[in-house]
């Protein structure tokens, strides 16, 4: 699986060094260009300083920087001034550093009822269904109350990519319908047909919602089944189950009434009432020539929610280019601030301090706006810091920043995202799954080269990491994003050591009051990281042309769109 994937990008970096070597035609100005981004000076990045950040950032004071919390307005009032004493621009709304990201906590409330009824005697009587245990729901329409009587309609996956010919609903009308479909992608060993054993976005469960709403559905039931989930029914149960934050509504993104997600057993009760089986159902979505069948069972459902608004904050800042012909193009660095907050009712210590996770991606951040606002000269493009909040409840301030950008889509170059990087020591690896995606992977691979970082390809891409960090929803306005972490190897160890500790952090202490800082940590590692990064950002803000995806990527025709 790696194998053809390593083959997949070796070929792919070698068109693009072929396309640009034709496309630029004029080398002694690339080359210029080159000595130019080379003979500015900026001052190496100091892991005491991002030490320092973090140390604040994960302190019980900051109570966990949740999103709407106190703790997480103070993380962005921090960060703010940072950035001011910097020196750099406020690029948030009517000249200050913060955006508001207007949201919304749903808390689907007890009393939600759902039934499934057959259209005919034949099918039996009614069922009805368990909250959480039977399924969860979410009304994305921002409504107390919601009600539903409408047909079933299977639809495969739910996918419709023109650029693998597939279309799972075969122009079916789906207004007013609830859809029923399977989570995950067609299986393909095919590295061009969904990305072979890869999750594209696709097979992610928040497509499913997005896609089945565009097609006029008001409700839609995921079949949950663990190995293509590659999670089980507690994390669902867990992370909507009962409470989920969403951005405002906009009032043209459509939306479900109920966005739900079922159990498997549920799944095949359906299919027995249609005289139907659930694992042929499975096999049937597997096909192109798969179409919609409308269930003789029809979802009925009473969806009571309470709701509070809200409003976010995301902090921005820049540093103007000092090309007249290319400052109003930009460079984005990006890393979420919000964590899980604090649960005051919950015993012991009930601090999500978030150490890890965000506050390293923090304080890279800071770190890069600091030394990037002492370049000489000042760089062509002008560079962007964001420090988005809400990512733990879905990528809402990437969305929303991606949304309201400073700088338009189409002229920011490139997206460095960074999420949750131990501190335990001197990398000799880097984690920039997604770039290869991009025209900009051959100049991470020669910076990679130069810190002596070797590249480590995504372990896991079945499970659809890519997905899942705020660079993602950059790529989905066109913008080539992808975030940067360490690999497994450290200086020291062996990648069994880096392995171990990466497994011990994700069994102990990922999403837990215990990701805290500690005072044995060595920051050299996160110092190279921002090397890393300072050093691909100095390239795409001197670079001719701006970034770009592959042809044939997923977020080409997104990019497109935005010329
Ligand atoms: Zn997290």
């Amino acid at each position: 699986m790696q194998k053809t994937k390593v083959g997949v990008l070796v070929l792919l970096s070698g068109v693009v060094i072929a396309s640009q070597f034709i496309g630029h035609g004029a080398t002694n100005v690339a080359a210029k260009e080159r000595n130019k981004a080379s003979a500015q000076t900026i001052p190496a990045p100091d892991p005491q300083m991002i030490r320092a950040h973090v140390k604040f950032l994960a302190s019980d004071l900051l109570e966990g920087r949740g999103t709407g919390q106190r703790g997480g307005d103070l993380a962005a009032e921090y960060i703010g001034a940072q950035f001011e004493s910097y020196g750099l621009k406020p690029a948030g709304d009517n000249g200050a550093f913060f955006q508001n990201v207007p949201m919304v906590t749903m808390k689907t409330l007890p009393d939600t009822r759902f039934s499934l009824v057959p259209k005919s005697s034949e099918g039996g009587g009614a069922v009805s269904l368990k909250l959480l245990d039977d399924f969860t729901v979410n009304n994305e329409t921002q409504t107390e109350v919601a009600d539903i009587n409408a047909p079933i309609v299977f639809v495969g996956f739910g996918i419709k990519a023109p650029e693998y010919n597939w279309d799972d609903y075969k122009g079916v009308d789906m207004h007013g319908k609830v859809a029923l479909l399977f989570v995950n992608e067609p299986v393909s060993d095919d590295p061009k047909f969904f990305k072979g054993k890869a999750l594209t976005y696709y097979g992610r469960w928040i497509y499913k919602f997005e896609e089945t709403a565009r097609q006029g559905a008001i409700a839609t039931l995921i079949i949950h089944r663990t190995d293509l989930a590659s999670y089980g029914w507690q994390v669902i149960q867990n992370s909507l189950g009962t409470e989920k934050s969403f951005l405002k509504l906009d009032g043209h993104t459509p939306k479900l009434k109920a966005a739900s997600w079922i159990q498997l057993d549920v799944a095949k009760t359906i299919a027995a009432m249609s005289g139907l089986d659930i694992d042929k159902m499975y096999q049937q979505a597997q096909s192109r020539d798969f179409k919609p069948i409308e269930l003789p069972v029809s979802l009925k459902a009473h969806v009571v929610s309470e709701i509070h608004p809200f409003m976010g904050k995301n902090v921005v800042a820049k540093l103007p280019g000092a090309d007249a012909k290319r400052s109003d193009e930009a460079v984005l660095y990006t890393a979420h601030y919000d964590h899980l907050g604090i649960h005051p009712d919950a015993p012991g210590d009930n601090i999500y301090n978030g150490a890890v996770d965000n506050a390293t991606g923090c304080g890279i951040l800071l770190e890069l706006a600091r030394v990037w606002s002492m370049a000489k000269p000042a760089p062509p493009r002008s560079i962007l810091f964001a420090a988005v909040t809400g990512e733990e409840q879905g990528l809402l301030g990437s969305e929303f920043l991606g949304r309201h950008l400073p700088v338009p889509a189409s002229k920011i170059t490139l997206d460095l995202n960074y999420d949750a990087l131990p501190p335990i020591g001197d990398p000799e690896e880097v984690d920039v799954s997604g770039a290869e995606r991009t025209t900009f992977y051959p100049e991470v691979e020669a910076v990679a080269k130069s810190l002596g970082l070797a590249i480590r390809p995504d372990a896991h891409p079945e499970a659809g990491h890519y997905y899942r960090s705020d660079h993602f929803s950059l790529a989905r306005v066109g913008v080539p994003s992808f975030s940067i972490g360490e690999g497994q190897k450290y200086k020291g160890h062996d990648a069994a050591w880096g392995e171990a500790q990466s497994k011990d952090y994700v069994d102990h202490h990922y999403h837990q009051p215990s990701d805290e800082y500690r005072a044995d940590w060595d920051f050299t590692g996160l110092a190279k990281m921002t090397q890393f990064g300072v050093l691909l950002g100095q390239k795409a803000a001197s670079a001719l042309a701006l970034q770009s995806w592959q042809p044939g990527d997923e977020f080409e025709s997104a990019r497109k769109k935005t010329d």
